[in-house]
């Protein structure tokens, strides 16, 4: 049974349209994610989910059950802010217990449940330091313990890492996994950071403008983005317009201006739109000092080699004009191109999509 069920969803502020016609439906125990760039209403949709925002028009329904003008507190949901919203002056234990006291259970219902959840993110040696007296990271760890004390439906969270460094981030990101695993309970996560979208997710949705542009697994979102924004904004992409041509044989034909060239596709989808862009990611791109033959192939100049440890990077301007980057594996030095040299670059015809243009 499908847990939460949002249809024909548009949330107005005055003027500002924030979420449009958004329909999802996201199942029991999923780990799900809402991913796009500031503004484009993953907060809002949230909120709508919480409670704390009414949509304007459409329907959220909690396994069938109309809780669309339902108010937080009847919903069953936990939530963690960006922000962290904890009481500073309180205690870790007097925080992760509030929810309870508001519920009005016993008093030694509330010290096992506390303790336990305390256990569980690894704070049951801080339960009698105040909130103002801990790190970042711990704080987060509070935050998660209130919201999951309650035995919440659904775990809400909402950019629950910016605020940390990078290492902490990492840390953070495999304890929540480890929870949600734990708990096995249905999390909705909103964030704009595509790895973490990647690495946690069981599905995403990809929004913007307030609406969503697809909804998939991480290696569906991945590999097959449906518009070049989904494809530029997960991971790392080279674009290209071209035009339709003709589909031969399980070969598709499309003619870029700017290469002033043919390529060659074998996607197995063809597609003849209005405005249309060919996407390839970087570690599909081959770059190499000698012609390989074969079709797609372009003339350039090594622009830029970046080593990053666990691969290289290479920026290679063509002499059409344009730049086209390529990521390898690092097999050792003597594998790189060198900065300045003359090298073919090879787009093979069955990594590259064709994708509709919705971007400016
Ligand atoms: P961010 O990652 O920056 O938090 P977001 O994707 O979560 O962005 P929302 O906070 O949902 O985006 O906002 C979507 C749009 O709705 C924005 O244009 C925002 O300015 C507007 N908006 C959000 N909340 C309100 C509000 N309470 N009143 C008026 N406009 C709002």
């Amino acid at each position: 049974m499908s847990v939460v069920n949002l249809s024909a969803i548009t949330k107005r502020f005055g003027e500002v349209t924030a979420v449009r016609n958004l329909d999802l439906v996201i199942q029991e125990g999923e780990f799900f994610t809402f991913l796009g760039p500031s503004g484009c209403g993953k907060t809002t949709t949230l909120r709508m989910i919480a409670g704390f925002y009414y949509p304007t028009e459409g329907k959220v329904k909690f396994n069938d059950k109309d809780m669309t003008t339902v108010p937080p507190e009847k919903r069953n949901t936990g939530m963690v802010f960006q922000n962290y919203a904890l009481f500073p002056h309180m205690t870790v234990f007097e925080n992760v217990a509030f929810g309870l006291k508001v519920r009005k259970l016993a008093k030694f219902d509330i010290e096992m449940k506390v303790e336990d959840v305390l256990e569980k993110v690894r704070l049951s040696d801080y339960s009698t330091r105040q909130v103002s007296q801990l790190s970042g990271g711990q704080q987060q760890r509070v935050a998660l313990a209130r919201a999951l004390v309650i035995e919440p439906d659904i775990l809400l969270l909402d950019e629950p890492l910016s605020n940390l460094d990078a290492r902490l981030r990492d840390e953070m990101r495999n304890e929540i996994l480890r929870l949600q695993r734990e708990y096995k309970i249905t999390t909705i996560y909103v964030t704009h950071d595509q790895v973490e979208a990647l690495s946690m997710s069981d599905r995403i949705a990809v929004f913007n403008f307030g609406e969503c542009q697809q909804v998939g697994t991480p290696t569906e979102i991945y590999n097959k983005p449906v518009n070049d924004f989904v494809a530029e904004f997960i991971g790392e992409t080279n674009l290209i317009d071209v035009n339709y041509v003709e589909s031969l044989d399980h070969q598709d034909i499309y003619f870029s201006e700017v290469l002033n060239k043919n390529i060659y596709v074998r996607s197995g989808v063809s597609l003849d739109s209005e405005e249309m862009v060919l996407s390839i990611r970087p570690e599909s791109v081959r770059v190499s000092s000698s012609s390989q033959g074969g079709t797609n192939s372009l003339l350039g100049r090594v622009e830029l080699v970046q080593f990053t440890g666990a691969s290289v990077h290479t920026t290679v301007q063509l002499d059409a004009g344009i730049r086209i980057l390529s990521t390898d594996l690092n097999t050792g030095p003597e594998t790189y191109v060198k900065e300045g040299s003359k090298v073919y670059v090879q787009l093979p015809e069955d990594q590259i999509r064709i994708v509709p243009k919705v971007r400016e």
